[in-house]
Formats: structure tokens, sequence, C-alpha cells
């Protein structure tokens, strides 16, 4: 497993390690709940790389992103290397929807050029039920940098929360429509961190009030999280290898 994760701007309140430090705990959520049904899981964990695919945070001090080359390139030369060594599954867990477009074009690339297979799973269960239940009420546009994410960052490391700064973020002008494009939808614009501003159109990079969290809305998150990757781990150990 590679954790992908992000050093970019997660708002006044939340620290620029955000998705790093999701990237670096979840597999550790995951072990407790893999140890539950398959103690001898076979995966190594990799460290979360330091920098990954911000562009659209650049605007904002502290981000720091790779050119989508690079970050291409150090994904390839990361897998091609473990490869060396007879690592032919990799899953790589993406903790920064940013890093998505490079994972697919290289999962093809690589399963072409050298047979490996490559898993792309999205880290966060957004959509569970009980995720769900952590947000607090009218509080609909929560993604980045908002109440789910500074949430976890309270439950893996709470100094670097400073909640009392935390402003609203609401989406700017084109998309506030909500018409056929958004952020990501079928007819999609990609969006930018200036895109997030606050009430007076300041930029402000997050979405949605990060008011409403805490350590232990992010427990659950986690927790979560990882009991939903559970069963496309157990898939992947399956999966047969091609000849
Ligand atoms: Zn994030």
């Amino acid at each position: 497993m590679l954790p992908l994760g992000s050093l970019e701007q997660h708002g006044p309140q939340a620290p620029l390690g955000t998705d790093f430090m999701v990237g670096n705990t979840l597999p550790q959520y995951l072990k407790r709940e893999m140890d539950k049904i398959d103690p001898d899981f076979p995966m190594l964990v990799m460290p979360t790389l330091p920098l990954e695919l911000s562009m659209e945070h650049l605007d904002f001090a502290g981000s720091l992103s790779l050119q989508p080359e690079t970050y291409y390139h150090v994904l390839k030369d990361t897998i091609t290397s473990l490869n060396r060594y007879g690592f032919k599954k990799f899953a790589l867990l993406i903790c920064h929807g940013g890093n998505r477009p490079a994972v697919d074009i290289l999962a093809r690339q690589l399963r072409y050029e050298l047979g490996v297979l490559i898993f792309a799973l999205n880290s966060c269960a957004f959509l569970d039920p009980k995720v769900q239940a952590t947000i607090s009420p009218n509080n609909t546009w929560y993604f980045h940098g908002g109440e789910m994410e500074t949430s976890m960052v309270l439950a893996i490391k709470p100094e670097t929360v400073h909640l009392k700064e935390a402003q609203t973020g609401y989406k700017k002008g084109g998309y506030r429509q909500n018409g056929h494009i958004n952020f990501s939808n079928e007819t999609a614009l990609n969006w930018m961190g200036k895109d997030l501003q606050t009430k007076d159109h300041q930029p402000l990079g997050i979405g949605g009030n990060p008011q409403g969290a805490t350590a232990k809305k992010g427990e659950i998150i986690l927790t979560q999280s990882a009991k939903a990757l559970i069963p496309a781990l157990l898939e992947i150990k399956n999966w047969p290898l091609e000849v």
C-alpha cells in the first residue's frame, strides 16, 4: 500500500499536512480492522510521499506541489523500484483527490509496461451513514478542509488545529448556481482553491464550516473509512496475477 496525500492549504484552522497525516494514519486503522478478519494479511505499507499534486492550492502560502509530469514519474519510479523486488499488486490509498487523475493514467500504463496491478482506493468513506451523521446540520459543503478533514486531524494531531481561526467557505460565482457544471460531476470545471471563498468573497480555499469538528468525529470517520476499505483489500489479495 502506498498512501498518497498532499502538502496543501486546508484553511486557517487545519494544517498543510492534513492529507499527509491521514495517509500515514489510516493504515493503522486498517490494520486494526484487518486483524479481526485476517491477521496475516500480506500487505506492506509505504510511508506517504511528502509532496504530491496540489496545483489547485498554490495560490495559498505553504502549499507545495510537484508538476503533474514530475508526480507521474515519482510514482512510476517508486512502483518500478518495488516491482524489482517482486511486488506485483499495489494499493494506492488516495487521501487527496487531486492525485487521482495521475494515478489512473499510471495504473493503466504500468499494467501495460510491467504487468503490475495498481488498485486505486479512495481513502475516506464520506457517504457512509455513520460518517454522514458526524456532519453538523446544514453544513452541506464540507469536503475539502472542512468539518470532516478537520475532525480527522483533531483525532490524529489536535495541537495542529486552531478552530478559533476557522471561517466558512462558499463556492464562488459560476459554481454557486448549482446547475450542470460543478467541481466534479459528469460536467465539471476543475476547481482551484480560490473558488472557495468567505462570505465577503475573500479566497479561503476550504468548503463549509469546520467549527463543528471534534476528535471524536474524526475517530468515527477514520474507523468507518478503514472498515469500508476492508472488502476491497480482501478482493485485491485474491485477485489473480496476470501471466
Ligand atoms: Zn485534504
